[in-house]
């Protein structure tokens, strides 16, 4: 009788037993400033709303696989033309899987820039899938050539852009992403994780290009317990998408609080807003100190380079501070750190512990 350690390297695909787990570190009573949450809850009116609401739910029941209402708010909130609908996903997370999967003929190239959102590549491996990172200029701009020569060489079949990027932080150039669009033979998604940090959309253009969906989350506008993600685009592009959908992929609970939060979106913009005044305040602080480069950035964190950054990571971890270490995880991330934007006192409290920690290690 084998082993079960036998079994398992004989029986999983080798592509997944070379992979590391995606990695969630433990945060219990730190200042977690790792994961581009909103460190505001809903103010104490709204929580109870949303206990009433949740108190009545037929959680007996399978979720509405076609919430209509929740869809009917989010369409008319981007002002969705006909013919554009909505596919909701548990996290855009899954949406990404459902694209991936939809598209992954024996063969076919899922092409990103690098570096980027991390599980782009990951679910291509997932699925057995090619995957292309074409490098991003030195300044993390869009590196047009390289990109055009990916494109006509690889003929990817689905492209993302994350519009802010992450980890990097920056909007790319509408005019190079529309040169993108244009040129690809490829379905194109803008991935607006952080749209409500930045400045512009995808979503208008929807209706000039066959070939672009939009993706955005709620996970970062202050609901990322609920994982609800959603594409928008052309009913003909999604209708298919649905098919791979798995039936009941968005739990009761969160389509009714999101819905009920979604009738609330100026609070969650406002406290958005918050965020994007101080992301600035943040980032002349940091910029202030002496060895640190700080990212202008259009998302809910900011992306510093300085040397010895994982000793660095490390002596705020030590203080109850957590942040996200890049050095190690791409060449062009070498000495980089990211953080998110927290609460006034938790960035006070990241930048104490940031001031003590490079003191110290002077
Ligand atoms: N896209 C980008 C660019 C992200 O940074 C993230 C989260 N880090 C996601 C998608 C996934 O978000 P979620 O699955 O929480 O919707």
């Amino acid at each position: 009788m084998s082993s079960i350690s036998t079994l398992v390297s004989q029986l999983v695909r080798p592509e997944i037993l070379a992979l590391n787990a995606y990695h969630v570190p433990v945060s219990a009573g730190m200042v977690k400033l790792d994961a581009m949450e909103n460190p505001y809850q809903v103010p104490q009116s709204l929580r109870e709303e949303i206990a009433a609401v949740v108190s009545g739910a037929a959680i007996n029941r399978y979720p509405d696989p076609n919430p209509l209402a929740l869809k009917r708010k989010i369409a008319a909130l981007l002002q969705l033309k006909s013919g554009m609908s909505v596919l909701l996903g548990n996290g855009s997370d899954e949406l990404i899987q459902l694209l991936a999967m939809a598209v992954n003929k024996p063969g076919t190239t899922l092409l990103s820039v690098e570096p980027s959102f991390v599980m782009y590549k990951m679910i291509a491996t997932f699925l057995g899938m090619r995957y292309v990172g074409v490098p991003l200029a030195q300044d993390f701009s869009l590196d047009m050539s390289a990109m055009l020569a990916a494109i006509e060489r690889d003929k990817p079949a689905l492209i993302f852009l994350a519009y802010p990027n992450n980890p990097t932080g920056n909007a790319f150039s509408a005019a190079d992403i529309k040169q993108i669009i244009a040129a690809a033979p490829s379905l194109v998604v803008v991935d607006e994780a952080y749209y409500a940090f930045a400045e512009d959309s995808f979503v208008p253009h929807l209706a000039e290009y066959p070939n672009l969906l939009v993706m955005r989350t709620f996970s970062k506008l202050g609901m990322a317990g609920l994982r609800l993600g959603f594409l928008v685009g052309s009913e003909l592009w999604l209708n298919e998408l649905e098919k791979l959908r798995l039936p009941y992929n968005v739990g009761v609970l969160p389509q009714l609080v999101a819905e009920k939060l979604l009738d609330h979106h100026d609070v969650l913009l406002a406290q958005a807003e918050q965020i994007k005044q101080d992301r600035s305040l943040l980032l002349q602080e940091l910029s202030a100190i002496k060895g640190v480069k700080v990212y202008p950035s259009s998302a809910n964190f900011l992306l510093l380079r300085v040397a010895r950054a994982k000793e660095i990571f490390e002596g705020l971890k030590q203080r109850g501070v957590l942040i996200k270490n890049l050095h190690g995880s791409h060449p062009m991330l070498q000495d980089c750190l990211r953080v998110t934007v927290g609460t006034p006192e938790e960035n006070r409290r990241f930048l104490e512990a940031f001031n003590e920690t490079i003191t110290q290690l002077a």
